[in-house]
Protein backbone atom coordinates (compact mmCIF):
# COMPACT_ATOMS: atom_id res chain seq x y z
CA UNK A 1 0.00 0.00 0.00
CA UNK A 2 1.87 2.82 -1.06
CA UNK A 3 -0.49 5.71 0.15
CA UNK A 4 -1.58 5.93 4.03
CA UNK A 5 -1.51 9.38 5.26
CA UNK A 6 -1.28 10.18 9.32
CA UNK A 7 -3.89 13.21 9.35
CA UNK A 8 -2.89 15.73 12.04
CA UNK A 9 -5.99 17.30 14.08
CA UNK A 10 -6.71 20.62 12.54
CA UNK A 11 -9.79 22.20 14.29
CA UNK A 12 -10.66 21.70 18.00
CA UNK A 13 -13.23 23.92 20.08
CA UNK A 14 -14.17 25.12 22.89
CA UNK A 15 -17.17 23.12 23.20
CA UNK A 16 -15.19 19.65 23.23
CA UNK A 17 -13.10 20.82 25.91
CA UNK A 18 -14.75 18.74 28.75
CA UNK A 19 -14.59 15.34 26.13
CA UNK A 20 -10.69 16.66 25.39
CA UNK A 21 -10.22 16.19 29.41
CA UNK A 22 -11.82 12.91 29.32
CA UNK A 23 -9.54 11.72 26.57
CA UNK A 24 -6.33 13.14 28.74
CA UNK A 25 -7.13 10.64 31.67
CA UNK A 26 -6.58 7.55 29.22
CA UNK A 27 -2.90 6.52 27.89
CA UNK A 28 -2.36 7.53 24.04
CA UNK A 29 -3.35 4.04 23.69
CA UNK A 30 -7.09 4.20 24.42
CA UNK A 31 -6.83 6.49 21.21
CA UNK A 32 -8.88 4.88 18.50
CA UNK A 33 -7.10 3.91 15.47
CA UNK A 34 -9.10 4.76 12.46
CA UNK A 35 -8.50 4.05 8.63
CA UNK A 36 -10.55 5.96 6.25
CA UNK A 37 -10.64 4.70 2.86
CA UNK A 38 -11.12 6.78 -0.02
CA UNK A 39 -9.94 7.36 -3.28
CA UNK A 40 -12.75 6.30 -5.82
CA UNK A 41 -16.36 7.97 -4.97
CA UNK A 42 -19.23 9.13 -7.01
CA UNK A 43 -19.57 11.77 -4.24
CA UNK A 44 -16.56 14.65 -4.18
CA UNK A 45 -14.31 12.18 -1.93
CA UNK A 46 -11.68 14.82 -1.98
CA UNK A 47 -13.52 17.65 -0.57
CA UNK A 48 -15.72 14.99 2.37
CA UNK A 49 -12.99 13.05 3.81
CA UNK A 50 -11.20 16.10 5.55
CA UNK A 51 -14.53 17.18 6.75
CA UNK A 52 -14.52 13.59 8.33
CA UNK A 53 -11.21 13.74 9.48
CA UNK A 54 -11.51 17.02 11.43
CA UNK A 55 -14.54 16.20 12.79
CA UNK A 56 -13.18 12.83 14.80
CA UNK A 57 -9.84 14.27 15.53
CA UNK A 58 -11.35 17.17 16.82
CA UNK A 59 -12.40 15.35 19.97
CA UNK A 60 -8.88 14.16 20.58
CA UNK A 61 -10.35 10.72 20.99
CA UNK A 62 -9.55 9.35 17.39
CA UNK A 63 -6.03 9.33 14.85
CA UNK A 64 -7.28 8.78 11.31
CA UNK A 65 -4.95 7.14 8.91
CA UNK A 66 -5.85 7.58 5.47
CA UNK A 67 -5.59 4.70 2.09
CA UNK A 68 -6.51 6.66 -0.94
CA UNK A 69 -6.66 3.71 -3.68
CA UNK A 70 -7.44 4.95 -6.80
CA UNK A 71 -7.58 2.42 -9.56
CA UNK A 72 -4.25 2.18 -10.34
CA UNK A 73 -3.37 1.86 -6.26
CA UNK A 74 -5.60 -1.43 -6.10
CA UNK A 75 -3.13 -4.05 -7.02
CA UNK A 76 -1.10 -2.66 -3.92
CA UNK A 77 -3.94 -2.33 -1.21
CA UNK A 78 -3.01 -4.79 1.23
CA UNK A 79 -3.39 -2.96 4.41
CA UNK A 80 -3.00 -4.90 7.62
CA UNK A 81 -6.92 -4.28 8.86
CA UNK A 82 -6.01 -5.52 12.18
CA UNK A 83 -3.90 -2.60 12.95
CA UNK A 84 -6.98 -0.11 13.79
CA UNK A 85 -9.64 -0.28 15.95
CA UNK A 86 -12.22 1.05 12.82
CA UNK A 87 -12.35 0.85 9.03
CA UNK A 88 -13.90 3.95 8.22
CA UNK A 89 -15.53 3.42 4.26
CA UNK A 90 -15.86 6.60 1.88
CA UNK A 91 -15.24 4.56 -1.09
CA UNK A 92 -17.62 3.44 -3.94
CA UNK A 93 -15.34 2.10 -6.65
CA UNK A 94 -13.52 -0.98 -8.45
CA UNK A 95 -13.20 -4.16 -6.21
CA UNK A 96 -10.44 -4.59 -4.21
CA UNK A 97 -7.88 -7.52 -4.68
CA UNK A 98 -9.33 -10.84 -3.84
CA UNK A 99 -6.85 -11.57 -1.28
CA UNK A 100 -7.60 -8.17 0.10
CA UNK A 101 -11.61 -8.78 0.66
CA UNK A 102 -11.03 -11.94 2.50
CA UNK A 103 -8.44 -10.27 4.88
CA UNK A 104 -10.93 -7.58 5.59
CA UNK A 105 -13.82 -10.36 5.74
CA UNK A 106 -11.75 -12.42 8.55
CA UNK A 107 -10.97 -8.61 10.53
CA UNK A 108 -14.45 -7.88 10.55
CA UNK A 109 -15.52 -11.15 11.93
CA UNK A 110 -12.68 -11.33 14.32
CA UNK A 111 -13.65 -8.66 16.00
CA UNK A 112 -12.61 -5.63 13.94
CA UNK A 113 -15.49 -2.99 13.10
CA UNK A 114 -16.41 -0.72 10.10
CA UNK A 115 -18.43 2.72 9.63
CA UNK A 116 -20.21 2.88 6.16
CA UNK A 117 -20.70 6.43 4.81
CA UNK A 118 -23.23 7.20 2.17
CA UNK A 119 -22.35 6.38 -1.04
CA UNK A 120 -19.75 3.62 0.50
CA UNK A 121 -22.87 1.64 0.42
CA UNK A 122 -23.34 1.61 -3.43
CA UNK A 123 -19.76 0.12 -3.55
CA UNK A 124 -19.60 -3.39 -4.24
CA UNK A 125 -22.65 -5.23 -4.93
CA UNK A 126 -20.99 -8.19 -5.73
CA UNK A 127 -19.35 -8.58 -2.51
CA UNK A 128 -21.77 -11.24 -0.35
CA UNK A 129 -20.09 -10.62 3.14
CA UNK A 130 -19.63 -7.23 1.88
CA UNK A 131 -23.24 -6.42 1.75
CA UNK A 132 -24.12 -8.82 4.68
CA UNK A 133 -21.59 -6.67 6.54
CA UNK A 134 -23.52 -2.85 5.45
CA UNK A 135 -27.32 -4.44 5.73
CA UNK A 136 -28.44 -2.33 3.02
CA UNK A 137 -27.30 -1.21 -0.81
CA UNK A 138 -27.98 0.70 -3.42
CA UNK A 139 -27.60 1.34 -7.06
CA UNK A 140 -25.49 -1.08 -9.57
CA UNK A 141 -27.69 -3.49 -10.07
CA UNK A 142 -29.30 -4.02 -6.61
CA UNK A 143 -32.55 -5.37 -6.85
CA UNK A 144 -34.81 -8.03 -5.26
CA UNK A 145 -32.07 -10.97 -5.40
CA UNK A 146 -29.92 -8.42 -3.16
CA UNK A 147 -32.44 -8.57 0.06
CA UNK A 148 -36.14 -6.68 1.03
CA UNK A 149 -36.32 -3.41 1.08
CA UNK A 150 -36.14 -2.11 4.62
CA UNK A 151 -38.71 0.57 5.90
CA UNK A 152 -40.19 2.14 9.35
CA UNK A 153 -44.21 1.89 9.14
CA UNK A 154 -46.74 1.96 12.25
CA UNK A 155 -44.90 0.97 14.71
CA UNK A 156 -42.59 -1.79 12.79
CA UNK A 157 -39.60 -2.17 10.97
CA UNK A 158 -41.26 -3.85 7.59
CA UNK A 159 -39.19 -6.25 5.46
CA UNK A 160 -40.40 -6.22 2.01
CA UNK A 161 -39.43 -8.28 -0.10
CA UNK A 162 -41.64 -7.02 -3.48
CA UNK A 163 -39.63 -6.70 -6.77
CA UNK A 164 -37.94 -3.16 -7.88
CA UNK A 165 -34.70 -1.41 -8.08
CA UNK A 166 -32.54 -1.28 -5.22
CA UNK A 167 -31.40 2.44 -4.66
CA UNK A 168 -33.02 5.88 -5.41
CA UNK A 169 -33.21 9.89 -3.72
CA UNK A 170 -35.72 12.58 -4.04
CA UNK A 171 -34.50 16.52 -4.42
CA UNK A 172 -32.34 17.77 -1.73
CA UNK A 173 -33.92 18.65 1.34
CA UNK A 174 -33.44 19.59 4.81
CA UNK A 175 -35.32 15.79 5.82
CA UNK A 176 -36.27 15.05 9.60
CA UNK A 177 -34.62 12.68 11.13
CA UNK A 178 -36.53 10.74 13.49
CA UNK A 179 -34.91 7.86 16.15
CA UNK A 180 -36.51 4.84 16.25
CA UNK A 181 -34.59 3.20 18.89
CA UNK A 182 -33.11 5.41 21.79
CA UNK A 183 -31.52 2.71 24.19
CA UNK A 184 -28.79 2.33 22.11
CA UNK A 185 -25.50 4.14 22.86
CA UNK A 186 -25.44 6.25 19.57
CA UNK A 187 -28.61 7.64 19.84
CA UNK A 188 -28.98 7.50 23.62
CA UNK A 189 -29.43 11.11 24.98
CA UNK A 190 -30.25 12.68 21.19
CA UNK A 191 -33.48 14.78 20.67
CA UNK A 192 -36.27 12.57 19.11
CA UNK A 193 -36.77 14.10 15.79
CA UNK A 194 -33.83 16.95 14.29
CA UNK A 195 -32.70 17.73 10.99
CA UNK A 196 -30.09 17.02 8.82
CA UNK A 197 -28.72 20.32 6.55
CA UNK A 198 -30.28 20.16 3.26
CA UNK A 199 -28.83 16.71 1.02
CA UNK A 200 -30.79 13.72 -0.87
CA UNK A 201 -31.99 11.25 1.57
CA UNK A 202 -31.40 7.80 0.20
CA UNK A 203 -34.59 5.70 -0.28
CA UNK A 204 -35.29 1.92 -1.39
CA UNK A 205 -31.81 0.49 -0.64
CA UNK A 206 -32.03 -3.47 -0.68
CA UNK A 207 -29.81 -6.01 1.12
CA UNK A 208 -29.64 -8.76 2.92
CA UNK A 209 -30.57 -6.56 6.31
CA UNK A 210 -29.21 -9.62 9.19
CA UNK A 211 -28.21 -8.56 12.11
CA UNK A 212 -29.37 -4.85 11.87
CA UNK A 213 -31.08 -2.93 14.14
CA UNK A 214 -32.27 0.85 12.64
CA UNK A 215 -31.69 3.11 15.17
CA UNK A 216 -33.55 6.03 13.46
CA UNK A 217 -35.14 6.95 9.63
CA UNK A 218 -36.41 10.01 7.82
CA UNK A 219 -39.67 10.02 5.53
CA UNK A 220 -38.49 10.18 2.22
CA UNK A 221 -40.78 13.13 1.05
CA UNK A 222 -40.86 13.36 -2.98
CA UNK A 223 -39.21 10.02 -2.84
CA UNK A 224 -40.36 6.64 -1.43
CA UNK A 225 -42.59 8.39 0.80
CA UNK A 226 -41.77 5.89 3.48
CA UNK A 227 -40.04 6.40 6.35
CA UNK A 228 -36.56 5.25 5.69
CA UNK A 229 -33.34 3.98 7.46
CA UNK A 230 -31.06 6.73 8.27
CA UNK A 231 -28.42 5.55 11.16
CA UNK A 232 -28.01 1.50 11.50
CA UNK A 233 -25.70 -0.84 13.36
CA UNK A 234 -24.98 -4.34 11.90
CA UNK A 235 -23.20 -7.50 14.00
CA UNK A 236 -21.26 -8.85 12.00
CA UNK A 237 -19.29 -12.36 12.97
CA UNK A 238 -17.75 -10.41 16.31
CA UNK A 239 -17.33 -7.10 14.31
CA UNK A 240 -19.53 -3.76 14.96
CA UNK A 241 -20.75 -1.96 12.30
CA UNK A 242 -22.57 1.49 12.01
CA UNK A 243 -23.78 2.42 8.57
CA UNK A 244 -24.80 6.03 8.16
CA UNK A 245 -26.67 6.79 4.49
CA UNK A 246 -26.47 10.56 5.63
CA UNK A 247 -23.14 12.58 3.68
CA UNK A 248 -23.96 13.39 0.33
CA UNK A 249 -21.39 16.38 0.52
CA UNK A 250 -19.16 18.31 2.33
CA UNK A 251 -21.35 20.70 3.09
CA UNK A 252 -23.79 18.67 4.59
CA UNK A 253 -21.13 16.74 6.47
CA UNK A 254 -20.70 20.23 7.84
CA UNK A 255 -23.90 20.23 9.74
CA UNK A 256 -23.73 18.79 13.48
CA UNK A 257 -26.15 16.33 12.83
CA UNK A 258 -23.94 14.85 10.37
CA UNK A 259 -21.19 15.28 12.56
CA UNK A 260 -22.52 14.39 16.17
CA UNK A 261 -23.73 11.04 14.28
CA UNK A 262 -20.29 10.47 12.97
CA UNK A 263 -18.59 10.55 16.15
CA UNK A 264 -20.87 8.82 18.06
CA UNK A 265 -21.25 5.73 15.37
CA UNK A 266 -17.77 5.40 15.01
CA UNK A 267 -16.80 5.46 18.75
CA UNK A 268 -19.55 2.73 19.28
CA UNK A 269 -17.92 1.04 15.99
CA UNK A 270 -14.93 1.14 17.50
CA UNK A 271 -15.56 0.04 21.60
CA UNK A 272 -19.18 -0.70 22.03
CA UNK A 273 -19.72 2.70 24.04
CA UNK A 274 -20.04 6.18 23.43
CA UNK A 275 -18.50 8.82 25.85
CA UNK A 276 -18.70 11.46 23.70
CA UNK A 277 -21.15 13.63 25.28
CA UNK A 278 -24.22 14.82 23.58
CA UNK A 279 -24.50 18.03 22.39
CA UNK A 280 -27.77 17.46 20.54
CA UNK A 281 -30.01 17.69 23.12
CA UNK A 282 -29.64 20.99 23.48
CA UNK A 283 -28.52 22.76 20.12
CA UNK A 284 -29.41 20.22 17.60
CA UNK A 285 -32.06 21.92 14.90
CA UNK A 286 -35.24 20.33 15.84
CA UNK A 287 -37.19 22.50 13.14
CA UNK A 288 -36.40 24.49 10.52
CA UNK A 289 -36.97 27.79 11.73
CA UNK A 290 -34.12 26.82 14.40
CA UNK A 291 -31.94 25.46 12.13
CA UNK A 292 -30.21 28.24 9.73
CA UNK A 293 -28.42 29.35 12.74
CA UNK A 294 -26.91 26.00 14.01
CA UNK A 295 -25.03 24.25 10.90
CA UNK A 296 -21.61 23.38 12.18
CA UNK A 297 -20.58 21.25 15.08
CA UNK A 298 -17.37 23.74 15.31
CA UNK A 299 -19.56 26.76 15.80
CA UNK A 300 -21.04 25.08 19.33
CA UNK A 301 -19.51 27.13 22.18
ZN1 LIG B 1 -25.22 11.36 -2.61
Amino acid sequence: MKKIYLVFASAITLFLIPFLSHADDHESTSMIKVLLVDGQNNHDWKKCSPVMIDTLQATGRFIVERAIVAKEEIADFKPDFGQYDVILSNYNGDPWLKETQHSFVQYIKGGGNLVVVHAADNSFPKWKEYNEMIGLGGWKGRNEKDGPYVYWKDGDIIRDHSKGRGGSHGRPWEYKVVVRENNHPITRGLPNEFLMVKEELYDRLRGPAINMTVLATALAEGGSERHEPVLMTIKYGKGRVFHTVMGHSHKSMGGVAFQETLIRGTEWAATGKVTFPSVSAAVLPVNRAAYRDIVDIKTLK
